[in-house]
């Protein structure tokens, strides 16, 4: 168990309403990453604005790896050189984007680094956590990261773009699997990953701007590039 499989045939998709339906490539989620997003979902569900500080923390993660690369290359960051986190909130759709200007996914960094779990200790962690109290405690050290998105979001939408391959999307709905396909609109961001967050009907709490600045304000004491909230009219 725990390999991806892709499917053969093309998958469509429809990411919101307002957006064209796009063609991917679907692939399941690695069985690790299942059970793992199951113990993000039951034991997290009372504090579901962790999530932030997990995408603000890959995206600082991200801005570092480019920063370090363009140490020894420089032209590295011309594909965009101003390095932040900017976040913006889209009442009207129901969505928050949560954009870093850092060293981006290839289409196989979006496939292995999103629907598997490559950190040592997983295994052992998702054995002492198959019991049915879960250790809070042991979850806090583990780092629970990317997929506890998924306790506020009910669709996400990744769209990555490293200088070493084309722009590409990756969408999930967290049931057992996720699409990838090249994003037809091309290179929109440079360089950089941005987080569409498709929020679940019961979490309008982070559609407000005023909530979303008090959490960054919390969880980015550590975080050494500038974080951006773009405020929206509707
Ligand atoms: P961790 O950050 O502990 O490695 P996560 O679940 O938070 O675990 O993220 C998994 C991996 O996905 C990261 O290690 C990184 O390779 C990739 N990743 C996640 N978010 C981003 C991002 N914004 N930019 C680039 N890579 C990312
Ligand atoms: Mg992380």
């Amino acid at each position: 168990p725990g390999e991806n499989v892709a499917v053969p045939q093309n998958f469509a998709f429809e990411s919101n309403s307002q957006e064209p339906v796009i063609q991917g490539e679907k692939f399941h989620f690695q069985t690790e990453v299942s059970r793992l997003m199951n113990i993000v979902i039951n034991s997290l569900y009372k504090t579901p604005e962790i999530f932030l500080r997990e995408l603000i923390s890959n995206g600082s993660d991200a801005l570092d790896k480019i920063r370090f690369q363009a140490l020894t290359n420089a032209s590295a960051l011309q594909t965009n050189p101003n390095l932040n986190v900017t976040i913006a909130v889209h009442k009207d759709k129901r969505i928050i984007t949560i954009t870093d200007t850092g060293i981006g996914m290839t289409k196989e960094d979006l496939q292995k680094n999103l629907g598997t779990i490559a950190k040592s200790g997983t295994s052992e962690f998702l054995e002492t956590m198959s019991g049915d109290k879960a250790d809070m405690d042991l979850i806090g050290k583990f780092g629970v990261g990317f997929y506890s998105v998924f306790l506020v979001a009910d669709k996400v939408r990744v769209t990555s773009k490293n200088n070493n391959d084309d722009q590409y999307i990756w969408e999930s709905t967290a049931v057992d699997d996720f699409t990838i396909a090249k994003d037809p609109a091309g290179n929109t961001l440079g360089r950089g990953t941005q987080i569409a967050i498709h929020l679940k009907p019961d979490q309008d709490q982070y559609l407000d701007d005023t909530r979303i600045q008090q959490l960054v304000t919390k969880y980015s004491e550590f975080i050494n590039f500038p974080i951006y909230i773009r405020r929206t009219k509707t």
